[in-house]
């Protein structure tokens, strides 16, 4: 299985056939884990923690730096962000890591603080629950043409996704997490194609493909869901892929074999403001769902 051609290339995944070796039920003990205040870490332990659960290379605040004064020039440039908030995001354009990042889903360094928080958080409570497995969506009707990428919910493609997980199975957990990226097909067909990536555990593959099967069957997409299973060792770093900000320029091509294939690419300019634009207008935990467990006080537990 190659998801190369249909959605976002990264990160390595075990595909079907490889090992995957199996993940013990979860211990008594194991039921809630602490939700890392990663604000309060220096970034040097931040990078250490994430090293440890299998990130080594996760983005730095020079990164998202960068990516910032990208963004808040092309939103300005575009007319499409109100001045106060392009104010609070200018702030991060060149305050040091302790000043707490502005809480707008625009904010790049908010959005890295909120994926290192669910990759240190939700790592635990996922491999406790057993054979974890990469799901990935895309709801054909969610499409949206330039410029109209501001009419997608996140939480409306979420809640679809949620619901479907726990009618499958009550012991289903799962962290997901929604993107949109822009195709560009070869015959000029062009459109934002917002989806989902999951790192559900507590379902078994059969029954996850099934359920999804059923639920997508009407999204207009060469194979609109996709289950793949997780080693062990994998488990953080796809959920730091899950929760990623996701927008990317997907040109279509044909590969060699004569198959259609897509390329990984940055966003040109006026569609990156759109998506900074659309992502102004929530907070970086609205591009996220739980299933399976919830934020009590410092923890997550299970529900
Ligand atoms: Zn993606």
């Amino acid at each position: 299985m190659n998801v190369t051609h249909v959605f976002c290339p990264e990160p390595h995944v075990r595909t079907e056939g490889e090992d995957s070796r199996h993940v013990p039920e979860a211990k008594a003990g194991q039921a809630a884990t602490l939700i890392r205040n990663v604000a309060n870490l220096n970034d040097q332990k931040l990078h250490k923690e994430l090293a440890r659960a299998g990130l080594p290379h996760f983005e730095t605040v020079e990164d998202c730096r960068k990516r910032q004064i990208r963004d808040n020039a092309l939103m300005e440039a575009a007319g499409s962000i109100p001045s106060q908030l392009l104010h609070a995001l200018r702030r991060e354009e060149c305050e040091d890591f302790d000043a707490l990042p502005f809480d707008s889903g625009a904010s790049h360094l908010a959005k890295r603080l909120y994926r290192a928080e669910c990759i240190l958080s939700a790592t635990p409570l996922i491999e406790a629950a057993g054979q974890a497995h990469l799901l990935t969506a895309i709801d054909s009707t969610m499409r949206r043409p330039v410029g109209k990428l501001h009419t997608v919910s996140p939480a409306r493609i979420l809640r679809r996704i949620k619901d479907c997980l726990r009618q499958t199975s009550q012991n289903a957990r799962a962290i997901c997490g929604v993107e949109a990226c822009f195709d560009l097909g070869a015959d000029d067909n062009k459109f934002w194609a917002p989806h989902v990536h999951c790192v559900v555990a507590g379902i078994n593959a059969a029954e996850l493909r099934d359920s999804m099967r059923d639920a997508f069957a009407h999204s207009e997409v060469y194979r609109p869901t996709m289950v793949q299973p997780i080693t062990l060792g994998e488990v953080a770093r796809t959920i730091g892929y899950c929760t990623k900000r996701g927008d990317i320029l997907r040109p279509e091509y044909t590969a060699k074999n004569g198959r259609k294939q897509r390329r990984k690419q940055r966003l040109r300019s006026h569609l990156q403001a759109e998506f900074a634009s659309w992502t102004a207008e929530y907070r970086p935990k609205d591009f996220v769902a739980l299933v399976g467990f919830k934020r009590n006080g410092h923890y997550l537990v299970t529900t």
